[in-house]
């Protein structure tokens, strides 16, 4: 579904993405794991199309979204992202802005994306907030919002950076097991995240990242007990 083959990326000199090859297949559920400032966000921002990239390719669906005149308002329909601080419009109420997407960008019929809003929120138990402005939200709930806004675009995959870094450690839960219901529903998605016990049980595969290149690919089970990479083990021991 989306194949990263060599992806360079750099802040002026500074090297942040070296080497970076990757490939997702559908209904795989990817975790990034490594050390802060290894690159983990650039690299989602890449393949969001936030960031450009200096060298390498990126394909979804045979499509090279390195190449010029990429389309990115309309590749961001199939591969959505959902950041650490929501970015919820703070004007807008929880309705409003899970349906601007579908209205004003996928010109979809409104009762149509409008009920499939309704159901997705009621899945997250959110239905009856769904008039209620952000600021009237809990950090948990505004980002179960974000998930719901970014699922109610139907995309192919999600990408997911640290969307529980910022909340209470009692909301941190509820939007991960969101997040585990999706992986049960055959979503794709690439997760960063620093919840360790989530990573292992959500994830299909670990890709652990140090320094702007991958050290390690492998499944969970293996990475958590007998990482292959002395880097890994580094790393794992600061959650022990
Ligand atoms: P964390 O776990 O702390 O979120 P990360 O792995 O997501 O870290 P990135 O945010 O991808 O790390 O940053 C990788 C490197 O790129 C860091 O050295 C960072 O300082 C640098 N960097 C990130 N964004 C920018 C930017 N807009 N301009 C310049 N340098 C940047
Ligand atoms: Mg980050």
């Amino acid at each position: 579904l989306l194949e990263v083959e060599n992806l360079q990326k750099f802040f002026g000199d500074r090297h942040v993405l070296n080497g970076i090859s990757l490939q997702v297949k559908r209904g795989e559920v990817t975790v990034i794991l490594g050390p802060s400032g290894c690159g983990k966000s650039t690299l989602l921002r890449c393949l969001n199309g936030l960031e450009p990239v200096q060298g390498g390719t990126i394909h979804y669906l045979g499509q090279n979204l390195t190449g010029e005149h990429v389309n990115w308002r309309e590749i961001r329909q199939h591969i959505g992202m959902v950041f650490q601080n929501y970015e919820l419009f703070p004007h807008m109420t929880v309705i409003e802005n899970i349906l601007l997407g579908p209205l004003k960008a996928q010109k979809r019929d409104s009762k149509e994306a409008l009920q499939q809003a309704e159901t997705l929120l009621d899945r997250v138990g959110l239905l009856a907030r769904k008039n209620d402005y952000p600021r009237q939200l809990s950090g948990g709930q505004k980002q179960r919002i974000a998930i719901v806004r970014a699922l109610c675009m139907n995309p192919d995959i999600i990408l997911f950076d640290e969307v529980t870094a910022s909340l209470d450690p009692e909301m941190v839960r509820e939007v991960l097991d969101v997040i585990l219901g999706l992986a049960n529903q055959g979503m794709t998605m690439l997760i960063v995240t620093h919840e360790m016990g989530f990573a292992r049980s959500v994830g299909d595969r670990i890709v652990f990242m140090d320094q702007g290149k991958i050290c390690e690919i492998a499944d969970p089970e293996q990475f958590f007990t007998e990482p292959a990479t002395e880097r890994a083990q580094q790393f794992l021991n600061i959650f022990e």
